[in-house]
């Protein structure tokens, strides 16, 4: 085996040798967090099903201070490991840049935002090119493109890489193409998220009109670049085509799958489910609370627990497409932890089934 970690600085050795304790396995090799840190939002979008939910959670903001020690435990475990911001709006949290420049220390982050923060309080605290990405969304009932849009092109010409995001929303169909086109002149992902939820009585996206419905997938398979499309395909064809196609193949009940191994979802009370499906982990399964010191995420593939679609595009099924989950789940690199590192650690604490293999700290 090219033993990659030989090629490694001293300095950065002596950072790489913490190893940990529970090393992923699999691709894409680092955990994945996805982090509803809160439910609450400075705007009310119409669409918007999430800002209701706010009242299910009871919980109180956590001071920096302890958050550094719940997540110095998680990179003790797990390694570096790369955590998306969602909500809600993440950036409204109490002391939300201080938390994000601590996390940045020893993974990569991603904020879905709606860009509605202060940009100087924002760079007087994140450091650029340290691994931060920007997903960021445009509602259009709350802020005109060109200042959203202006905030975002300055982020990504300065240190941090930034998608826009759009809520295919019917009121909002109109003007879809032309922001699409102003986004890739810029060599910018535009992503196409299909809305979900009621209007005027009707369940989306079963309720798209066949018009609609063409102008969507159009959209979604003509994007910037090959992988883009791809994604921007994937989420249509998941959220709408298999609807009508066969809703049924969406149900994994029973079938192997690494979400809680490889991902978990982080809900605004700290607890945490292997996945998106159900909340509260009712039917997805409750791991455990990020706060809790004894937390673990799973350590083998487990079997979906989920009685109806899975609400995944990039589900994690066991001889399921394993060789693109590294694509699938992108994430920007971090200058000290990279993945490669992580693979090659992999790999040496697994046999060639990917059984583990005993661990020796330090053993390099
Ligand atoms: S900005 Fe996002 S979280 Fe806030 S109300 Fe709109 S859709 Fe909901
Ligand atoms: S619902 Fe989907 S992502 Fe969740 S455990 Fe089942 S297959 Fe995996």
């Amino acid at each position: 085996m090219n033993n990659i970690l030989h090629q490694i600085p001293q300095e950065l050795r002596e950072k790489m040798i913490v190893m940990p304790s529970h090393p992923r396995r699999f691709p894409p090799y680092r955990v994945h967090w996805n982090w509803d840190i809160s439910f609450k939002c400075n705007y009310a979008c119409s669409y918007c099903e999430v800002i209701k939910r706010d009242e299910e959670f009871s919980y109180q903001p956590i001071e920096i201070a302890q958050w550094r020690d719940i997540w110095a435990g998680i990179f003790e475990r797990y390694w570096s490991t790369h955590i998306r911001f969602s909500g809600g709006e993440p950036t409204i949290y109490p002391g939300f840049f201080d938390l994000v420049a601590m996390l940045l220390e020893k993974n990569t982050v991603d904020i879905t935002t709606n860009m509605s923060f202060d940009l100087k309080s924002f760079l007087d605290v994140i450091p650029p090119n340290r691994g931060l990405s920007i997903s960021a969304s445009f509602h259009p009932e709350f802020g005109d493109f060109t200042t959203v849009f202006d905030k975002v092109k300055y982020l990504h010409r300065h240190g941090f890489p930034a998608t826009i995001s759009y809520v295919g929303y019917p009121a909002h169909l109109d003007r879809i193409y032309e922001y699409k086109k102003i986004v890739e002149a810029e060599h910018m992902y535009f992503k196409i998220i299909p809305f979900s939820g009621l209007l005027n009585g009707h369940r989306y996206p079963d309720a798209y009109s066949p018009a609609e419905k063409i102008l969507l997938e159009g959209i979604a398979r003509d994007s910037i670049d090959q992988h883009l499309s791809d994604m921007n395909s994937r989420w249509y064809d998941w959220r709408v085509k298999k609807n009508d196609d066969n809703p049924s193949s969406k149900i994994k009940t029973g079938n192997l799958c690494r979400m809680g191994e490889m991902y978990a979802k982080i809900h605004p009370d700290g607890s945490v489910t292997r996945c998106c499906a159900g909340h509260h982990g009712i039917d997805a399964g409750v791991l455990g609370n990020i706060t809790d010191p004894a937390f673990r995420l799973l350590d083998e593939a487990q079997p979906c627990q989920v009685a109806y679609q899975c609400p995944c595009f990039k589900c994690m099924t066991v001889g399921q497409e394993e060789e693109i989950w590294v694509p699938l789940w992108e994430s920007l690199e971090h200058p000290v932890y990279k993945t490669e590192f992580a693979r090659e650690c992999a790999c040496r604490y697994a046999d060639a089934s990917g059984k583990p293999v005993a661990v020796t700290q330090g053993n390099d």
